[in-house]
């Protein structure tokens, strides 16, 4: 029976793709990505020669009964995304589910994902954490953030450069000015860097010097 394949790319360093991550997509019929120009580029660095087929927020919905009927032909389907682990803050939950409403076998590898890194490097507990991603832009924002405000766990988001000013000074509204954050860029990459510090320290920091590159932000829960 063919199955899909959720197969971890990495999120900067190259020799993080794993030997399993390497051999599953050799192996599968078909590998579903977002953009194939980029996902080319990495599977010719890995000589690896698959179908591309691109699969992304803008035409999952159109696509996934093509893939299910696929899959049950017996074509053995991968997912990647542009970076990371399909899935988290990226497509993977529609065909996942869709898989298992169809009793089609799902199998995830452990790889690559931005959030444990940042979490890891922040100086915040990682005993209890919650992963929050991306924060709604508009509409929710304030609901989410109020709920937050309680939260007693380890909070992980992710942000992008020109939302990251913004994205501070609503956690400095929501969480006070000193409680500890810290802030990645660039992780496992030649040029990674981590900001530890109170709210307002990190606040000054950005000021000063303008966001660059992606990033994974650590807020400590309330006591
Ligand atoms: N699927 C990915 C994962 O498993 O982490 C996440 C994809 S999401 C579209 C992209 C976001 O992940 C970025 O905006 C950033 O917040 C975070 N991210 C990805 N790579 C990163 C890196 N090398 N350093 C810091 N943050 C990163």
């Amino acid at each position: 029976m063919a199955k899909l394949y959720i197969v971890p790319t990495p999120i900067g360093n190259l020799d993080d793709i794993t030997i399993r991550a390497i051999k599953t997509l050799e192996e599968v019929d078909l590998i579903l990505c977002e953009d194939t120009r980029r996902s080319k580029k990495l599977l010719n660095h890995f000589n690896i020669k698959g179908e591309l087929r691109s699969h992304h927020k803008f035409n999952e919905h159109d696509e996934v009964e093509i893939i299910i009927n696929k899959i049950q032909k017996g074509i053995n389907v991968a997912l990647i995304s542009d970076a990371g682990t399909p899935g988290i803050s990226d497509p993977g939950f529609l065909i996942g589910r869709t898989c298992l409403k169809n009793d089609i076998e799902i199998e995830c590898l452990p790889g690559p994902t931005a959030l444990i890194p940042g979490l890891l490097v922040s100086g915040i507990s990682a005993d209890k954490f919650v992963f929050e991603g991306f924060l709604p832009i508009k509409k929710g924002r304030k609901k989410r953030l109020s709920i937050l405000s309680s939260e007693t766990r380890t909070m992980i988001f992710y942000e992008s450069p020109h939302k990251l000013i913004r994205t501070l000074i609503d956690f400095k509204n929501t969480f006070g000015s000193n409680r500890r954050i810290s802030l990645s860029r660039e992780l496992t990459k030649l040029y990674e860097e981590t900001l530890r510090g109170t709210i307002s320290e990190i606040i000054d920091l950005c000021q000063k010097k303008k966001p660059k590159g992606e990033y994974v932000i650590v807020v400590e829960g309330i006591e």
